[in-house]
């Protein structure tokens, strides 16, 4: 990783104020399909009740039109990792385990996230390993915070707190040649976020900066295949997957998780910013 090639772009506050408001628009979205996920519904169906939410608060759904997606949710079923195209056809069933991404532009700014969700009753194992990808993208988050908060934070800290909180969570796959991204004024900019490797190395994180990050990973090997409609990848030996996603951005006093509803409070603690706007998408 080669810092001098990097066009990283640094939000001022103000900004990053507009990726909170489509943060929480992407975070409703999110919201109403993980209440509509049940065993009968189709994927296309979700795709329909995202894109209402998205349009009904202004904004526009990113992943419609992106080099030619077709939808403006991926939805990733079982052995599916990530970009999942919703279709009419693809009925959920009982025990699937779904990643849902979802991706909003307000005003000019993007907000990014995905949850892995299971369909009625779920083998818990599934269900686990959908937990580990959680703690694990909150950890790369923690991690962000506490290495802008002391100056020596960088990027690949994210990184390897990724990794570290997988591998202590179990015998999973982690995915390679996929992972976060800086957000901004584009769905995806400058820097890539691997989700394993060395800490220390990359840029440093440093206030303005505003990252995706979003662990993948399996029930089995990390190698995955992308099929013939030029979109799904799917884990080779067919093993499930798990795939869960915030965007997050760096301020003077702490790091705001823009697609969470409560900034990542809970989660996070004293290393969320202070400045938090009330909102009425907030819970
Ligand atoms: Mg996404
Ligand atoms: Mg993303």
């Amino acid at each position: 990783m080669r810092r001098e090639q990097l066009d990283i772009q640094l939000k001022t506050p103000e900004q990053i104020e507009l990726m909170r408001a489509a943060g929480l628009v992407v975070a409703a979205a999110l919201q109403a399909m993980r209440e509509a996920v049940a065993p009968g519904i189709s994927t296309a169906e979700l795709d329909a009740i995202a894109e209402k939410v998205i349009r009904d608060a202004g904004a526009v759904p990113s992943f419609k039109g992106y080099h030619g997606f077709p939808a403006s949710i991926c939805a990733s079923v079982n052995n599916q990792v990530v970009h999942g195209i919703p279709s009419a056809e693809q009925v959920l069933s009982e025990g699937d385990l779904i990643s849902l991404d979802c991706g909003a532009i307000l005003e000019g700014w993007h907000g990014d996230s995905a949850i892995t969700v299971g369909v009625g009753e779920t083998d818990p194992q599934l269900l686990r390993m959908a937990e580990v990808a959680e703690d694990s993208m909150w950890a790369g988050i923690a991690a962000a915070a506490r290495g802008a908060a002391n100056g020596r934070g960088r990027l690949t800290d994210i990184s390897f707190n990724v990794e570290k909180t997988v591998r202590k969570g179990g015998r999973y796959g982690i995915v390679d040649g996929y992972g976060g991204h800086g957000i901004g004024t584009e769905m995806h900019q400058d820097p890539h976020v691997l989700n394993h490797g060395k800490p220390g190395k990359g840029p440093k994180l440093v206030p303005g900066m505003a990252l995706a990050i979003e662990p993948m990973i399996t029930m089995g090997s990390p190698r995955t295949a992308e099929l013939s409609d030029g979109w799904t990848v799917v884990t080779r030996d067919g093993s499930i997957a798990a795939h869960v996603e915030h965007t997050m951005a760096i301020l003077e006093d702490g790091v705001w998780v823009t697609t969470a509803p409560d900034g990542g409070r809970a989660r996070l603690g004293d290393l969320v910013t202070a400045k938090q706007p009330v909102s009425s998408h907030s819970e």
